[in-house]
């Protein structure tokens, strides 16, 4: 199963264990330096993600600025910003559909201005550069309300700059994001592993779509049970609410499955596209 065997190759590259290829963030560098405690793990499960794994992780930035955030799987909290989401949290049903978070882009919010780093020490590569640029499309030309703005350059701090996605030198295939604010803003840094310039444009276009999904509130369509190491990532939970008109089951085509193969096109399913027209 050609599936396996690029998520085994991922989880050998980066040393780690579960076998998720977006979960490659290497973990070489990266000494747990202290617990999650037990109130942020009680945090996680009330917005829906499974707290297995959690970890203090330091996010660089583009420019060396540090951030320290928990890290499950390929996303990323800032400890504030849980609480606030976790404050938030209702129960919903845990179904196997396609899922969003609670917290979507505000409607006031229809212009999403992407930067596509190219500053020295954490830039894009020209191919991922390109990729970048397929997975706006792809969001530009479904039917929503939201309008993507993608340009090229080094100013991240800029506050009209809603998402930044940068190379994070890490190896393995794969990124990581997180999911929108409490505040109704897209979660802002997108990380690219290096390490998926080794696939071809098709599959990081892959990677750059489904990050991208994640930041404007979707969840992993398989998070009940993930298609490469059967892993639940958390129900029951504000983080996981269904949305209507996405089958039920796990949908290997969609472009938020939790782990990608080498094949990927990179485009989205027509489930994928119901999603996205219905929450904006
Ligand atoms: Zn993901």
């Amino acid at each position: 199963m050609k599936k396996i065997k690029v998520l085994a190759l991922g989880a050998l590259l980066a040393g780690f264990s579960i076998s998720c290829q977006k979960d490659a963030v290497t973990a070489d560098n990266q000494e747990l330096t202290k617990e999650v405690s037990q109130e942020i793990l009680s945090k996680l499960s009330s917005v829906g993600v499974d707290p297995t794994g959690a970890k203090y992780d330091v996010m660089v930035l583009p420019g060396g600025e540090t951030r320290e955030v928990i890290s499950v799987s390929d996303l990323n909290f800032a400890v504030d910003e849980l609480k606030k989401m976790a404050d938030l949290a209702v129960m919903e049903d845990g179904l196997n559909r396609q899922y969003r978070t609670t917290n979507l882009v505000s409607s006031s919010r229809r212009t999403i201005d992407i930067l596509g780093f190219t500053g020295s020490g954490n830039a894009l590569t020209s191919k991922m550069r390109t990729a970048l640029q397929w997975a706006v499309n792809n969001y530009n030309r479904i039917n929503t309300t939201l309008n993507f703005r993608l340009t090229f350059g080094t100013n991240h701090t800029d506050s009209s700059i809603d998402m930044v996605v940068y190379n994070n030198n890490r190896s393995g295939g794969g990124g990581s994001a997180g999911f929108p604010t409490s505040a109704g803003a897209p979660h802002k840094y997108i990380q690219i592993n290096a390490g998926t310039d080794s696939f071809n444009t098709n599959v990081v276009e892959h990677v750059m779509t489904h990050e991208i999904g994640h930041s404007i509130g979707l969840r992993h369509t398989d998070y009940f049970n993930r298609n490469c190491d059967g892993i639940n990532e958390g129900d029951g939970g504000v983080g996981a609410i269904h949305i209507p008109g996405t089958p039920t089951g796990i949908d290997s085509s969609s472009i938020m499955i939790s782990c990608f193969s080498g094949n990927e096109d990179g485009e989205f399913n027509g489930n994928d596209v119901t999603a996205l027209e219905y929450l904006y």
